[in-house]
């Protein structure tokens, strides 16, 4: 057994949780990214609290144990089945750009975009918070427990403290230039001046009391007040970067209802969240390019499946780069992209015997210039069903490991608006994603959800991965529909990964295999050895709900 593995079990036997890998739940379930997120979730749907219910009360607890993917400085994309009022829909928590925010902001003197990590910590990338504002949202519409009481397990972890997981221990060896930050080093430093390591406790007494503030005065004491003027203080005097958000910026800010996307693989429903996220419009297009070829022909990790994924996704890519942005700035072309006979016709330029190099966008009446590609990842999904059947994919980013590198009142700021286009203009053409104030940038999340022909649920998953999420959630999903695999084994499945450029394989895998048919094929394949995905899935059987939850990170499925 992997130390990991065991080191994962003897959390869970502390936490007394019986993990029931591989079992199956008949009433409700959460997979997420942290044993102890997992727990505070759990307790919840066993209280009746509803999936909403569940997502806040874990999150919550993921701003504390995982701050360096998702928080209360960040921001998130929710999608909601309700099968009793049979309502499908999306909740955006993206953040925003404040009103100093100009379309050169990430440019140089010279006008030349700035190096993507210079760019990253301090102040001028922190985007207007999103999450808090989101919750509340989802919670009064489907919310069933109290708000302040899924603030408890929070608070009380960050007062009694939580060890390191192994995850946050190994990101801060993975880059010494984040641990060398300020507030980094204050909050992850031991006493005797080295680096903490997983397993070591830590409290978080200042988290404790703003959670306490958001549970007692709802999203309100977040986006005004001491809370409000912490955030804006850090990025107005960050020593690096310092950016130009004001109280007003926070008290402005607005979640938003949206319709999801949803398209149709192999009869089932596929819905997933929509713009201001390219993420569920670029899965759905790599489905839709794949659906002429069959089943046998995409079966996981073998020689087809590779390169008609690929394929695929090259074609999804070169419109996402292209043809995506805030649709409160941008009109998308939503129903174009997802036409059937737009993907039809794109699905035929894919040749099953060799490799296409760079695909160019379909050609859309959209008057933008594609964007340079440059993300990067610190991310969270969780995947929850409650007693009800009322299902929760929601996704929740700070951007970067550890955001901003700057804190708040114990949490990370996100440095969501290095998701925008450094490069606001293009020959002389603006790029969609171009900065401007109040404006969210475009995200790769992709929380989705997954129907039978009769509309009743299948799966909920999605996964951290910057622009990777859209490949890790589209084989996934074909893992499971036309591989029939169980959630774990998806989960754990090796990544390819295309995005329009070489061809990643995941490093020691079974397909170091292929990589010589693949380069003779014409792709440009590398090894990658650090694939972050972070798939939670959970899936609805005769039997009950499965989970599963990728091994690559410290998360757990578990369910009664
Ligand atoms: N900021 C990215 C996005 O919203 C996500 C980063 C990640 O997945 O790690 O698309």
């Amino acid at each position: 057994m992997k130390l990991r593995t065991l080191v994962a079990m003897i959390c869970l036997a502390l936490l007394g949780l019986q993990a029931r890998a591989g079992g199956v739940a008949p009433h409700h379930m959460i997979a997420a990214a942290n044993p102890y997120a997992v727990k505070a979730g759990l307790d919840i749907l066993r209280q009746g609290g509803s999936a909403v219910d569940a997502a806040i009360a874990a999150e919550m607890v993921l701003t504390l144990v995982e701050p360096e993917s998702s928080g209360l400085g960040g921001g998130a994309f929710l999608v909601l089945w309700d099968p009793a009022k049979k309502v499908l829909t999306s909740f955006d928590g993206r953040e925003a750009a404040p009103a100093s925010a100009t379309p050169g902001m990430f440019l140089d003197a010279a006008g030349q975009p700035r190096k993507h990590f210079d760019a990253v910590p301090g102040g001028l990338s922190v985007g207007v918070p999103g999450l808090v504002a989101m919750l509340e949202l989802a919670h009064k519409k489907y919310g069933r427990l109290p708000w302040a009481t899924l603030f408890e397990p929070a608070i009380a972890l960050a007062d009694k403290g939580v060890p390191v997981s192994h995850k946050l221990a190994t990101e801060l060896r993975r880059y010494p230039q984040i641990a060398a930050m300020p507030d980094v080093k204050r909050m992850f430093t031991r006493p005797d001046g080295a680096l903490v390591a997983e397993g070591d406790v830590l409290k978080n007494p200042e988290l404790a009391n703003a959670l306490r503030r958001i549970a007692n005065g709802g999203a309100q004491a977040f986006y005004t007040g001491p809370i409000a003027q912490a955030i804006v203080d850090k990025v107005q005097h960050a020593p690096k970067n310092p950016g130009g958000m004001t109280l007003a910026d926070l008290a402005n800010y607005r979640a938003v209802e949206r319709k999801p996307v949803c398209g149709l693989y192999r009869a089932r429903r596929i819905c997933s969240m929509g713009p201001p996220s390219s993420g569920g419009i670029s899965v759905l297009q790599i489905l839709a390019m794949l659906q002429r070829f069959p089943e046998s022909k995409l079966q996981p990790n073998t020689l087809s499946e590779v390169h008609l994924f690929s394929q695929a996704s090259r074609l999804a890519f070169a419109d996402r780069m292209t043809y995506m942005g805030d649709p409160a700035f941008v009109r998308v072309p939503v129903r174009a992209l997802l036409a059937t006979r737009y993907l039809r016709k794109r699905s035929l330029l894919i040749d099953p015997t060799r490799d296409m190099g760079e695909a160019m966008p379909g050609a859309l009446p959209f008057h933008f210039a594609p964007q340079p590609p440059h993300e990067l990842h610190g991310t969270s999904h969780m995947s929850i069903v409650d007693d009800r059947g009322e299902v929760v994919a929601m996704t929740a980013t700070v951007e970067f490991i550890l955001g901003a590198e700057t804190t708040a009142d114990g949490f990370f700021l996100n440095n969501e608006l290095t998701d925008f286009s450094f490069v606001p203009t293009r020959d002389g053409q603006p790029v969609a994603n171009a900065p401007a104030p109040g404006k969210r940038p475009l995200s790769a999340m992709a929380p989705t959800i997954a129907f039978d022909q009769k509309g009743h649920f299948l799966i909920a998953l999605g996964s951290p991965g910057g622009p990777a999420i859209i490949p890790y959630v589209a084989e996934s999903l074909v893992a499971m529909i036309d591989g029939h695999l169980y959630p774990q084994a998806a989960a754990a499945l090796a990544h390819h990964v295309e995005m329009n450029g070489p061809l990643f394989l995941e490093k020691d895998t079974t397909l170091d295999a292929l990589a010589q048919q693949l380069s003779a094929m014409g792709y440009d394949v590398r090894p990658a050895s650090n694939e972050m995905s972070g798939l939670n899935i959970v899936e609805w059987t005769k039997e009950g709900y499965v989970g599963g939850s990728d091994p690559r990170r410290d998360g757990v499925a578990l369910g009664d």
